[in-house]
C-alpha cells in the first residue's frame, strides 16, 4: 500500500555502478598497503567516495555508520549495486524547519507527520536514520540489510532505512507512514527548546536559508531520490580520470616490477 511508483533502471546506472566496482578493484592493492585486514571495505570506500562526492556521513552514530558502510560494501563488492546517502544526521532546527514547511504546505500537524516528523520523534536527528539512493540500491537494502541491522520502516518511503540493532535480525513492523505508531499522532509535543535560537554545529548554508529556499532544497533532495540520485558530467568525469591514473599508476608499476625482475637475472 502506498508503495510509490518504481523507477526503472536506467542505462547510466548501471555504468556507474560498474565503473565504482572497477576502481574499487584497482584501488585494492593500495588498500591493502594501507589496512590490510580491511582492504576491500577501504577501497569500497574510497571508490563510492568519487561516485557520491556530496555526500556526508557526519552525525550518524558509530554504529549506524559501521552498518551502513558494511553494508554498501557487500552490495558493491558481491553484486556490483551501489548504495548512496541523500540523507543521513539532520540538525534539529533544520528538521523543526522542514516540518514547519510541511505543515504550512499540507495543512495540518497530522497531514505533515505523513512525510516528516518534528525533531523530538525524528530518528534522522537521532543518527539512526538514513535516506538512501537510487532506488535498485534500496531494494537491496530491503533484501540483505536485515545482516546489517538496516530496515525499511515506512511504506511510502522505500529511501528510508533505520538501524534497530535492538531488534535482533526481527524487523521492525512497517508503517504507512511515519505518522503512525507514535504516540503523539493526536496531540503534536510541544516546541523543543532548540527551536528558538540555532544550535552549534548547525550547516551555515542551510541555516541562512529563508523558508522558500529551505522547501526548494528538500523538494531537490525528494526529487534526487526518486531520479536515483544525481550525478553531473564533474561527477562522471572525477571517476573517469582517477579511473585512467590508478590504471596508468598499475601499468607502471608492473613496467618497473618486470624491469627489476630483469636485472636480477
Ligand atoms: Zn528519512
Amino acid at each position: 500500500m502506498n508503495e510509490p511508483r518504481t523507477v526503472p533502471l536506467r542505462p547510466r546506472d548501471r555504468l556507474y555502478a560498474t565503473v565504482t566496482l572497477v576502481l574499487a578493484v584497482l584501488l585494492l592493492p593500495a588498500a591493502f598497503v594501507r589496512r590490510p585486514g580491511r582492504a576491500r571495505e577501504l577501497a569500497c570506500r574510497w571508490a563510492l567516495r568519487m561516485r557520491f562526492p556530496a555526500e556526508d556521513l557526519t552525525g550518524l552514530t558509530d554504529g549506524a555508520k559501521a552498518a551502513f558502510t558494511a553494508a554498501r560494501t557487500e552490495a558493491l563488492w558481491r553484486h556490483g549495486q551501489l548504495i548512496g546517502l541523500t540523507s543521513g544526521y539532520r540538525d534539529p532546527h533544520v528538521q523543526q524547519r522542514m516540518f514547519d514547511e510541511e505543515v504550512r504546505r499540507s495543512g495540518s500537524p497530522a497531514s505533515a507527520r505523513m512525510l516528516v516528523l518534528p525533531p523530538a520523534e525524528s530518528n534522522h536527528v537521532k543518527g539512526i536514520a538514513l535516506d538512501v539512493r537510487p532506488h535498485e540500491g534500496a531494494r537491496w537494502l530491503e533484501d540483505h540489510g536485515a545482516r546489517y541491522h538496516l530496515y525499511r520502516i515506512y511504506d511510502n518511503e522505500w529511501w528510508h532505512f533505520e538501524y534497530r540493532p535492538d531488534s535482533r535480525g526481527t524487523p521492525p513492523p512497517r508503517r504507512p507512514h511515519p505518522g503512525v505508531g507514535h504516540d503523539s499522532t493526536l496531540c503534536p509535543p510541544p516546541r523543543p527548546p532548540w527551536s528558538g535560537a540555532a544550535p552549534p554545529g548547525l550547516i551555515p548554508n542551510v541555516r541562512a536559508m529563508d523558508n522558500n529556499e529551505l522547501f526548494r532544497f528538500v523538494a531537490g533532495k525528494a526529487q534526487e531520490s526518486l531520479r536515483g540520485g544525481k550525478m553531473n558530467g564533474k561527477g562522471l568525469a572525477t571517476i573517469v580520470v582517477a579511473g585512467i591514473v590508478v590504471l596508468l599508476g598499475f601499468v607502471a608499476y608492473r613496467l618497473i616490477l618486470i624491469e627489476l625482475i630483469t636485472r636480477l637475472r
